[in-house]
């Protein structure tokens, strides 16, 4: 069986209903259990004002029913919001201010809590996805339906998976790098292995769970990937059926991809590239060792089927097709700036991401226009934590900094406060007002976007065009005694 991602439903269900759909963190689904399980949500989500246009948010983490919710709402026309549990309760609770979605479905305690239940403006969408804005507020990007349907055809078509691929699932679904796993899965009627944080930690018990499903496809942002090279079962022989790694989310270091060549030397390494804003990836390219040899950095490769990929007078990196998103959810300001349709009449995304296009449009990523980063593969926008810094008690102004390699790999954020006494040397140690500051912060900012530490200065540096001056900061931090 698969589900069909142009009619949105499920086909074939004479083949293979008993394998392996989804082995989630908590329980399995054969094919049958999902279109069943799918089907029941449907009719309940419908009870409680889910409708197509009208969205529904999901909140969990890699439990099946989350997987079956997704379905469920692809099969009304019901555009699903995925929110993992790394979100604060104040995110969830933003995001659902800005969607008014007909309910937030506990995929842990499998219950509804009515919402407003506005329809979009938009329609026919699959998903809204939430992202760091630089505003201070996440922004909602609008994936159609039709995007969706060139993802997998994309990935069926040109990845070379295999029939029935077995998907490593990690990333959390609010992040759209698991949307790969789960639109290819459903497609191909092949099967999803969903990871959760705790189930990842017990590393001894992690590695075989994956062998036990015969994961075929690793699907991880590098970083994810590099941390597991301090374990030795992350083999092929502890991974037998092992034959495609799928990067995406930020560069892929030539480095890494050696290392994973000589240790998985049987398997394809794609190196994929593009915003959550063009759903999941525009460009891929295997990593060969011709390719290795060639290229450091390594380049993101060539446009997908169906898309255009350019790179503007200053340098920038736009995306032109179909797969490219509807516009931020009620953010006219953002779409006006970000947005504009293309000479052949299709959308097309100013990326922010500087590019150089090679020979025979190999693309090469040059990092970023903006204050827009990459930690340990989740994007952040800094102005969303100054706004949080800033938000602090008796802080008269706040904002970031990112340590990084001599690579240019952000490792670290610190976090700036103004309002220490004039003519005080700015300190490690926070006023006492601050007392409880990280807790503070992760009231309102996952966990991966608050500082590891914070530093009090009497006012902060501000650049000639009264922007923060980031690299100011980081000298005032180098600064500090030890
Ligand atoms: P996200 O929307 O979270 O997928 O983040 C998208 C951004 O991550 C892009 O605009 C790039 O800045 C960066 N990115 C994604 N994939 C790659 C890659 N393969 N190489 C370099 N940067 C990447």
């Amino acid at each position: 069986m698969r589900f069909d991602l142009k009619s949105f439903r499920f086909t074939e269900s004479e083949r293979a209903p008993g394998a392996l759909a989804v082995a989630a963190a908590d329980r399995s689904l054969t094919w049958a259990q999902l279109r069943d399980e799918a089907c029941a949500w449907a009719d309940e989500a419908r009870r409680h004002g889910a409708a197509p246009d009208v969205p529904v948010a999901i909140y969990g983490h890699k439990e099946a029913s989350f997987f079956v919710a997704m379905v469920g709402a692809l099969l009304i026309g019901a555009p699903f919001v995925p929110v993992d549990t790394i979100y604060p309760a104040e995110r969830l609770r933003r995001i659902v201010e800005i969607v008014r979605p007909a309910a937030v479905y506990d995929a842990a305690a499998g219950t509804f809590t009515p919402g407003q239940g506005a329809q979009l403006a938009e329609r026919g969408l699959a998903y809204v996805m939430f992202t760091s804005g630089s505003t201070g507020d996440p922004k909602g990007v609008q994936i159609g339906r039709e995007s969706v349907g060139l993802l997998g055809d994309w990935m069926l078509g040109s990845f070379g998976l295999g029939e029935a691929p077995v998907f490593m699932n990690q990333a959390p679904f609010s992040f759209d790098l698991s949307m790969y796993e789960v639109f290819a899965t459903l497609a191909s009627g092949g099967s999803c292995v969903l990871n959760a944080r705790e189930q990842i930690a017990a590393a001894g018990a992690w590695i075989p769970r994956l062998a036990e499903h015969g994961v075929t496809v690793w699907v991880s942002t590098p970083s994810f990937a590099h941390q597991q090279l301090a374990n030795r079962d992350f083999s092929p022989a502890a991974l037998p059926a092992l034959r495609t790694f799928l990067f995406c989310g930020e560069p892929l270091p030539a480095a890494l991809a050696r290392k994973l060549r000589q240790r998985f030397p049987g398997a394809v390494i794609l190196n994929t590239y593009g915003p959550t804003e063009a759903t999941v990836a525009t460009t891929w390219i295997e990593v060969t060792d011709a390719v290795l040899a060639a290229h450091d950095p390594l380049p993101v490769g060539h446009a997908k089927p169906d898309s255009v990929l350019l790179v503007d007078e200053g340098g920038e990196i736009c995306i032109v097709g179909d797969h490219v998103m509807r516009g931020y959810l009620n953010r006219a300001d953002l779409n006006e700036a970000k947005l504009y349709t293309y000479a052949d009449g299709r959308r097309a995304f100013r990326t922010g991401d500087l590019g150089q296009m090679g020979e025979g449009g190999l693309l090469f990523c040059r990092g970023r226009m903006d204050d827009q980063i990459k930690l340990n593969g989740y994007r952040i926008e800094l102005a969303e934590i100054d706004e949080a810094l800033h938000g602090l008690p008796g802080v008269e102004g706040g904002a970031c900094a990112v340590l990084r390699r001599p690579d240019g790999t952000a490792v670290r954020l610190i976090g700036f406060v103004a309002g220490a006494a004039e003519g005080q040397a700015a300190s490690l140690l926070a006023p006492d007002a601050l007392d409880g500051w990280k807790a503070r912060l992760a009231r309102r900012l996952p966990p991966y976007m608050v500082p590891s530490e914070l530093v009090a200065c009497p006012s902060l540096p501000m650049s000639n065009n009264h922007k923060i001056d980031r690299k100011k900061l980081i000298e005032i931090y180098a600064a500090i005694p030890v």
